[in-house]
């Protein structure tokens, strides 16, 4: 309340107008949607501290209250608290997702401390603390449903995890060792963008251009424009969209070596974005944090409430998995250097000569290229095969909506009914790629969750981003395979958020390692030969994809899984042998652990771990600590789920799919994974399907 008063005066004093903060006004928008257009960047910084200060009140009006506590006016009043700060920060996150400058990167370097103190000081609140617990201490006592019951049990635990349960000094010692964390953590992640950024490959002649695609050749001298001194010349950079082709069509050898060195090597260069002394203090204060709340390493803290619970459970997965892969690695390796032999290459193959040798290896085996395919999957087309899966799974339809507030101008709304009309949510698409302004990769968020207020559901804004290729002069955007199923695999998070049917907050996440398990699933439809009938149509003659280019799709789509597994098993591999360390020597040195931990397990040198340690921020910036194994982990989950299907001889059977709506989809965190998934499949999931799927076996 006071902050609230102080914020009046200093808003009053700035501002001789009355003029009126979008972000703190009610939002008289179609289906509520943010004001997106309406909000600047000097709204962000008073709506959060107002927004803090509203959440200050709240959790002070549950700690005050003269009333006993109980789960109403304790559990349900702090799951409802930070309603201003839900509906605020999703919007600012989405700008620095999609739309960042320097003056968006500068304040949210402001407001990263003020929040992560802001829930610091909540989680470690000693008056709500000691409320929560006396309500969980009778928990057996109130009468409570299933789903009240899990709500009060996660805000109970949610509590004891952050420290709320230690004695004050070692809260103290908690506050400090996270702060230097959060700290660190962001500074990991800025030396990287820099080093990401920083490095060109400046072409200057056409020699050195050998074997590069028209298209490829295009975007580098467009990104060349940007600098005067360089105009005229092609640039490539570290990333993806850039590196990657570069590393499968050049020519060069002595180029492709440098570009991939570069990237192997970013933040290890010994300069001030160096990484490795940064991972060393991390991986200190980690343990330090772990050892404080009672466990012997980082990893057991981290996954005591996922579902893979334990260390040993994550290892004995990917143990089972890195024999198959590597050899099978070796095999698509053998294959390679023979084509190298027969075209004149002596000596062995190098990193930097794998994806160009690929590519070979895959146009000799299967005849089939990213060029025969592109002209089947115009993004729209591929949009129609998802709502069509959607469509035949669920029911469920969605129709483009105009005149609603947009997260961007490139951006489309779609309207989702389920099969009896009634209104489920919005989902925005995002999809194509806007160098220096959007974070790469694809993703799903939301500007608002499903949930229920005084008995009404309240339906959730969904969107999904990608980086996808964009339309050229008068071609429409072609996507890659590879983009076709990001487009499937954020799709499927996105039916999690629209179908999740939740009455808390508290209940609505998924675990790290099973919230992939709604999205890779989704992949599996996606060249299925039914469906891809359905939507892989030419952009030019709307002729539907030929069966003869089904077949090569089939037979080569599981090359390349022993590298694509072996060097995601490593990276996985390394995140945990980090994390499981129970002490940390002094000079630990990063580079020698990460050769050792490599070497021990025979990976050789051809394949580099998806990530090594000084760029590995899922790891290192704190999202996918000890939980880089999560996308595997939820592999076994998509593969056997998706065995329900196939068993039954119908990939869209209505009874499965019900059940998988309403078992895993619509129930969220309402349970443990490991229930939700036995309630839904009957049984535990085994590897067998995931072993199939990827040629493993
Ligand atoms: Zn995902």
């Amino acid at each position: 309340m006071i902050m609230l008063a102080a914020f009046a005066v200093l808003a009053s004093c700035k501002q001789q107008k009355a003029v009126v903060n979008p972000l703190l006004a009610e939002w008289d928008t179609p289906f509520g949607i943010p004001p997106f257009e309406q909000v600047k960047i000097e709204h962000y910084m008073p709506a959060y501290i107002e927004a803090m200060a509203q959440h200050n009140a709240e959790i002070e009006s549950i700690v005050n209250n003269i009333e006993d506590p109980s789960f109403e006016n304790t559990i349900v009043a702090f799951d409802n608290s930070g309603d201003l700060f839900e509906r605020i920060s999703p919007v600012f996150s989405s700008i620095s997702g999609i739309d960042s400058n320097p003056e968006v990167i500068a304040l949210a370097k402001e407001l990263s401390p003020l929040t992560s103190k802001h829930f610091n000081e909540i989680n470690l609140n000693p008056g709500l603390f000691n409320r929560v617990k006396a309500v969980y201490e009778k928990r057996d006592s109130l009468g409570l449903d299933a789903e009240q019951m899990r709500l009060l049990t996660e805000t109970y635990k949610g509590f004891e995890r952050g420290g709320a349960n230690l004695p004050d000094d070692k809260k103290e010692e908690l506050k400090k060792i996270n702060a230097e964390i959060s700290d660190l953590q962001l500074t990991f992640g800025q030396n990287l963008l820099a080093e990401t950024d920083a490095f060109k490959l400046v072409i200057d002649n056409d020699a050195n251009l050998a074997g590069l695609s028209e298209s490829l050749k295009a975007s580098a001298a467009k990104k060349a424009e940007k600098d005067s001194t360089l105009k005229g010349k092609w640039v490539f950079g570290l990333d993806n969209p850039s590196i990657i082709p570069f590393l499968q069509q050049s020519e060069k050898r002595e180029l492709r070596k440098e570009i991939l060195n570069a990237y192997l090597n970013r933040c290890n260069n010994n300069n001030k974005e160096d990484n490795k002394a940064i991972i060393a203090k991390l991986i200190d204060l980690r343990l330090k944090k772990a050892k404080l709340m009672g466990f012997e390493n980082f990893a057991q803290y981290q996954l005591e409430d996922r579902m893979a619970k334990t260390p040993e459970a994550v290892y004995d997965l990917l143990n089972k998995l890195w024999t198959p892969s590597l050899a099978s690695a070796k095999r698509e390796l053998a294959d390679m250097s023979e084509i190298a032999k027969s075209e004149g290459q002596n000596g062995a193959l190098e990193a930097s000569d794998w994806r160009f040798y690929f590519e070979k290896a895959m146009s000799r085996k299967f005849d089939l290229s990213d060029a025969q395919l592109r002209p089947y999957f115009k993004l729209e087309n591929v949009r129609e095969g998802i709502f069509y899966v959607a469509n035949k799974l669920y029911g469920i339809t969605f129709t483009q909506i105009e005149n609603v507030p947009l997260p961007n101008p490139e951006a489309t709304a779609f309207e989702c009914k389920d099969s009896d009309g009634s209104h489920l949510g919005i989902l925005f698409m995002d999809m194509f790629a806007r160098p220096g302004a959007k974070r790469g990769g694809a993703w799903c968020s939301g500007f608002r969750s499903q949930t229920y207020k005084d008995g009404k559901r309240v339906a959730p804004l969904v969107t999904i981003v990608g980086n996808f290729t964009r339309p050229v002069g008068d071609e429409p955007a072609l996507l890659s395979m590879d983009e076709a199923e990001t487009y499937f695999h954020e799709f499927g998070h996105a039916l999690a958020s629209l179908l999740k049917n939740v009455h808390y907050n508290g209940v609505g996440g998924m675990t790290r390692d099973f919230v992939e398990l709604p999205s890779q699933i989704m992949e599996h439809w996606a060249f299925e030969p039914d469906v891809l009938k359905v939507y892989a149509k030419h952009y030019q003659t709307g002729e539907v994809i030929p069966q003869e280019l089904i077949d090569k799709m089939v037979n080569s789509g599981k090359y390349g899984q022993g590298f694509a597994t072996t060097e995601y098993l490593a990276a996985s591999l390394l995140d945990m042998d980090y994390h499981i360390l129970k002490e940390i020597p002094a000079n630990f040195d990063v580079l020698a652990f990460e050769a050792k931990v490599l070497g021990d397990r025979g990976l050789i040198s051809q394949i580099p771990p998806r990530y090594r340690s000084t760029y590995f921020s899922h790891t290192f910036t704190g999202g996918y600590t000890a939980g880089y194994y999560s996308y595997i982990w939820a592999e076994v989950l998509d593969s056997d789920a998706y065995q329900a299907f196939v068993e039954t001889g119908d990939i869209f059977n209505k009874e499965v799919a019900t059940k998988f709506r309403k078992e895993i989809l619509e129930r969220s965190g309402q349970d443990e994974a490991m229930t939700l998934y036995v309630n839904f499949r009957g049984k535990e999931p085994g590897i067998d399907p995931l072993l199939k799927n990827r040629g493993l076996k």
